[in-house]
């Protein structure tokens, strides 16, 4: 006579509902990071000062290497890396586009408006990246979990960064720029 046995927990976790959703947030993250490979170099041609430009050019190899901690990640658990559009970041990019329209070329005032794009889509990632690394963790894909906590931190360190420009510099020489 058969008798049913039970499946592993291996199995278990990679058919749950929680595992197809970490798949899918990871995805989404991927094809942010990608687009953002592409905005970056335009933010930082846009900015006026030299601080701004290079913190945000610093972040543009970090986020080059967030895309390849991706990939590893998707690999450390036999899944293709395939990228799913995120709706949020294509949105948060055009707003920087818009920003930068809409400011004056070599002000300021185009700086402040650029970090604060740049820390909108910052705060996007640390929440995603946050939510990526617990989950990684409840469904015991720990090489994963350590690819995305090294990511997390960066997108903290810029997005510090980014406080701290706003508030050394580019807010005081703002405030007395005409419209
Ligand atoms: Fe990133
Ligand atoms: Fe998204
Ligand atoms: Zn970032």
């Amino acid at each position: 006579m058969e008798t049913k046995t039970k499946k592993t927990q291996t199995t278990d976790v990679q058919e749950s509902a929680l595992n197809e959703l970490f798949i899918d947030e990871l995805k989404d993250i991927y094809w942010a990071e990608k687009h953002l490979t592409k905005a970056l170099p335009k933010m930082a041609k846009a900015a006026t000062s030299d601080e701004l430009r290079s913190a945000i050019e610093n972040h543009l190899a970090e986020t080059e290497n967030h895309v390849s901690r991706l990939e590893d990640a998707f690999a450390s658990i036999d899944e293709k890396a395939v990228a799913k559009k995120c709706e949020a970041m294509a949105g948060l990019i055009k707003e920087g586009d818009e920003i930068v329209a809409e400011t004056e070329k070599g002000t300021f005032t185009r700086d402040a408006g650029i970090i604060s794009a740049a820390q909108k889509i910052e705060h996007y990632e640390i929440a995603s990246y946050g939510t990526l690394k617990t989950l990684a963790t409840v469904l015991g894909y720990n090489e994963a979990a350590e690819l995305l906590d090294a990511t997390l931190q960066e997108e903290k360190n810029a997005d510090s960064l980014l406080t701290q420009i706003a508030e050394g510099s580019v807010n005081q020489s703002g405030a007395s720029e005409k419209k």
